[in-house]
Order: structure tokens, then sequence, then C-alpha cells
């Protein structure tokens, strides 16, 4: 119990270095420091009474307790419990990938036949897939709006929806939404908010703390961290929802590994040193793209001339941004963007983000691929736009590559 009261003054930092040790295994041969990984699928238990009482998942005192690993493992659960304390919540199901999260979370939330979500237009690519591809045929409506504009509040009050769904930070223009706004107008509609909270991590935002009932992520991203393993995670608000959540995991059966766990456990430990790293850069980097010749316009909410910069100093953790930006060469072709990645030298051509190296990639050819020219227009994502994951490397050593990138650009150009 003092270690439980202890554990909740701690900060986001402490908690999440320390995290998953309680289930560590005691042994008079010694206790490991690091959780072992438990590649068992089946748990024996005493005699047939006991493997009936602990058979969803909690000894008769509360413990959690194993049975088949579909159901739960120590890793997973471990993951679970890092994550619930990270974001706030009651509760957390991890996933083998970060589409499966949002899947089980909009299935939780109740997302079948007749109901209505209003969605963010700037959603991730594969996530507007699913919602048109798999969800509309079976009868759900779907109405898809700028929710970080401010009509979005007479838009939701409109549409009435059984469902809301946002990104915090938008790809690739790094738009935020103002999650305390959203929160309150889905009380009033009576909606279920989602936010996928994979660009903010935990670090910078807590959806919960401003009324979001569930907080995805791509645990492939920054809670990975290093390019090495695939998941995803929901936390839930409510513990209505985290039965709900709980429900659909057993079911989909889209679970993560225990290998998976332990190196996303293992990379969460390291996230807030990660995040101060990759928001110090990310703001020197834009700084420096926004001075730049070849460069007509940068998209970090860190800069003065992000149009949500207010909103982001109010909503993220002071003075931290984010590690993601975007970027708009002067020469509005593809031609030039894919010139200036080919030839840079450090940062990584990678379709993914939020690891330790720097990574480019470009939005039209990869994740707004699937929409048309038109469609990419509309939303903002001209033809020289260049998303940009800052690394934790040395700020000069990614500066002078992206220089030399524009120079060699612009030169061909
Ligand atoms: C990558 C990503 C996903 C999908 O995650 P996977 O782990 O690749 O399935 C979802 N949302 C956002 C914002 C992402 O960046």
């Amino acid at each position: 119990m003092a270690q439980q009261q202890r554990r909740t003054a701690w900060d986001i930092e402490t908690v999440l270095v320390h995290s998953g040790r309680s289930s560590h295994i005691e042994s008079p041969s010694g206790t490991p420091t690091a959780p072992p990984i438990y590649a068992s699928t089946t748990y024996l238990h005493e005699n047939m009474q006991m493997l009936d009482t602990v058979f969803d998942g909690t000894t008769p005192e509360g413990q959690p307790a194993y049975v088949y690993a579909r159901h739960g493992n120590p890793n997973t659960c471990a993951l679970e419990d890092a994550l619930t304390q990270a974001e706030g919540g009651v509760g957390t199901a991890v996933f083998g990938s970060g589409m499966a999260a949002i899947q089980a979370a909009l299935l939780a939330a109740g997302l079948t036949g007749g109901a209505k979500i209003v969605a963010s237009q700037d959603l991730y690519g594969p996530t507007i897939g699913l919602l048109r591809k798999v969800f509309v045929p079976i009868g759900v409506e779907l109405a898809l709006t700028d929710l970080c504009s401010p009509d979005a509040a007479a838009f939701i009050r409109a549409e009435q929806p059984d469902i809301i769904y946002v990104e915090t930070l938008s790809n690739p223009l790094v738009k935020l939404v103002d999650l305390a706004m959203i929160g309150e107008v889905a009380q009033e509609v009576g909606a279920v908010t989602i936010t996928d909270n994979t660009f903010a991590t935990p670090y910078l935002a807590r959806p919960i703390e401003h009324g979001f009932d569930l907080v995805i992520h791509s645990a492939t991203k920054y809670i990975s961290g290093h390019g090495d393993s695939t998941g995803g995670t929901v936390t839930s608000s409510k513990n209505t929802l985290l039965n709900q959540l709980k429900h659909y995991a057993l079911m989909l059966g889209a679970v993560l590994s225990p290998f998976e766990a332990h190196l996303l456990l293992r990379g969460l430990r390291t996230l807030p040193l990660r995040m101060e790293r990759h928001c110090a850069n990310a703001l020197q980097v834009a700084r420096f793209l926004e001075q730049h010749p070849a460069v007509a316009r940068v998209y970090y909410p860190g800069l003065p001339s992000h149009p949500h910069h207010v909103l982001a100093s109010n909503l993220l953790k002071c003075e931290h941004y984010g590690g993601l930006l975007a970027f708009e060469l002067k020469q509005q072709s593809r031609e030039a963007a894919f010139r200036f990645i080919d030839s840079l030298q450090l940062c990584l051509p990678a379709t993914t983000l939020g690891d330790v190296f720097s990574q480019v990639s470009y939005p039209a050819t990869s994740s707004h691929r699937t929409l048309t020219a038109g469609e990419r227009k509309s939303m903002g994502i001209a033809d020289g736009c260049i998303r940009l994951s800052v690394g934790i490397e040395h700020v000069e050593d990614i500066i002078n590559d992206l220089d030399q990138g524009l120079q060699r650009a612009t030169e061909l150009g």
C-alpha cells in the first residue's frame, strides 16, 4: 500500500523507469531487475478448482492470474500497467499493431451498423481506410471534417454522432485538436471520444485529463523508439469501456507477443528522455528551415508562425512541441522532393516516425498516397511537402545534412 501511494505521487519519468518491476518474480536465487520474457502459451494451476477460479484473469486476492497467452501474459500486463499510469486511465489493452488497437477501440466504443462517427479528415491514411472499407460497408455512418477548425463544435452539434475520433497532432502538418473543447461538446451530445495520441505521446499530452474516453497509440513509433517492434495500445478512462476493449481483444485475437511487449516496455522507460531531445532538436531544425532560402514554409507548432502555436502552448507539456514537422520546398514538385530526399546522407528515407534516427518521408507517395492530388491539395498538403521526424542525433549533424540536401535539390533544379 505504501508502495502504491508513493507510486501515484511519482512524476511520469520516475513511473516509466520503474514500471513493470512489480511483476517480478521474487526468488531465493536472486530477483531479476529486468522482467523475464514469458514465452509460455499456457499456465498451469494447482488443481481444477483453482484453474476455474482464476480463469477470468485474477486470483481471489485480486492478483493477475494467467491461463492462456491470448487472454493475457505477464509481459503484456506489465506494459498495460505502465501505459495506464502514463496516460492516467483505469486500464489498457495492448495489441499486435496500432491498426489492431484502432479497430478494437472503435468496436469497444460501439461502432457498428447504424452508429455514426465524426472523424478528423486528417487522420492517418489506413485509419480512414479502415473506416471507409470495413466499417462503412457494415452500415456505419461516417462524417469526415476538419476537427482542428473553430467550426468543429458546431459540426458535432449538427451531426449528433455516437463517436468522435481525432488525432491529438495531425499528420503531416502537425495541426492540433482542441481536446478540451471536443471533450466538452462530446459530453453535451453524449458521444464517446477517441484520440490517437501516437505523435504526442503521454509525455506531451494526456487526453484523458481533457475528458477523452479512449487513447490509442501505435506503440511502433515513439513508445518503441528504436524501429524494432510493432504494437498498439488503447487506454480507457472508464471501466465499462475497458471491459468492452478486453472482450474484443480476446475475440479479435490480434494480441501482442511477449517479446514485443518486453521491447515496448523497455522503450517506454526512456520515452521522456528521448522526447526531451526530439522536441529540442525539432525546434532548432524548424527554426533553421524557416529561414532557409530553399524552403517556402515550415509547419511546426513550436514556431509562432504555426496557426495552432497558442493552443499547442496550452495543451502540450510546457515548451515541448513534439518531434515531428513538415515543410514545403520552394520548388513545389515531386521531382525536387525526391532529389532532396535522395541526397540526404544522415536522415533516413522512411515511412515510419518516432525512432531515435531522423526520418524523412514524402506524404504524397507514402501516408497520403491513396488520396488524389486534389484531395491532398484541399488538405493543404502541397507537392513540395516533406515530413521530417527529427531524431535524437546531434542537432548540428541533422541541420548540416538537411542543408546539403536542400542545396543539392536546388542546384539541380
Ligand atoms: C503508424 C500509425 C498508426 C498505425 O500503427 P501500426 O503500428 O503501423 O499498425 C496509427 N496511427 C498513427 C498516427 C500512426 O502514425
